[in-house]
């Protein structure tokens, strides 16, 4: 199973990628997390990136591309995997499909979660605000700016990869497994 979650920030791929990734063994591999640690560790490209999500904006692609190649080069993503929070640019989605079409490991599909701005907004606060997740891009100004972003340049993707016929568009309204049932059968599984 090799997959993408595309929806903006706070439609719940977060979560929905956790139970997918468990359903079908592969590995959750989230951008925005390995980004994080590497603030968390205060490593090179940390510093480089900090700035940039507090910020709400994106990190350069050629920098994002460097590291989910990276990542999806290890051992564990030979069963397949989840890509949670890339591609968010055009020209990510084209230099990954370059980038697994010269491995061989095309994507299956490209689980679109859509969830209205309202909600979403609403979401985000409630996260700021929850004690469990430390996130420094959650306050209010930021969400937008993120939301913003996601708008004008992730948003596109849906077309893209409906031209490519790999698009299951998913209403990400409802209880956590709702909206995961809903994925599945879109799935076929
Ligand atoms: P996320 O947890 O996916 O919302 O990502 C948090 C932040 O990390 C984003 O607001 C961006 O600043 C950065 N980020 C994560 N993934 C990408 C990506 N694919 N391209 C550019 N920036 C990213």
């Amino acid at each position: 199973m090799r997959l993408v979650l595309l929806g903006p920030p706070g439609a719940g791929k977060g979560t929905q990628a956790v139970l997918i990734s468990k359903k079908f063994a592969i590995p959750h591999i989230s951008t925005g997390e390995m980004l994080r640690a590497a603030v968390a560790s205060g490593s090179e490209l940390g510093r480089k990136v900090r700035s940039i999500m507090d910020a709400g904006e994106l990190v350069s692609d050629d920098v994002i591309m460097e590291v989910v190649a990276d990542r999806l080069s290890q051992a564990d993503c030979g069963s397949g995997f989840l890509l949670d929070g890339i591609p968010r640019t055009l020209v990510q989605a084209e230099k990954l499909d370059a980038m697994l079409r010269s491995l061989n490991v095309p994507l299956r599909h490209v689980v679109d979660i859509s969830v209205p701005e309202e909600i979403i907004l609403e979401r985000i606060k409630q996260r700021g605000v929850s004690a469990g997740e430390a996130r420094t891009d959650d306050n209010a100004e930021v969400a937008k700016k993120r939301l913003d972003v996601y708008w004008a340049q992730t948003a596109p993707l849906s077309e893209y990869y409906r031209k490519g016929g790999l698009l299951r568009e998913i209403d990400g309204v409802g209880a956590v497994e709702e909206v995961s049932g809903r994925i599945y059968q879109a799935l076929g599984v």
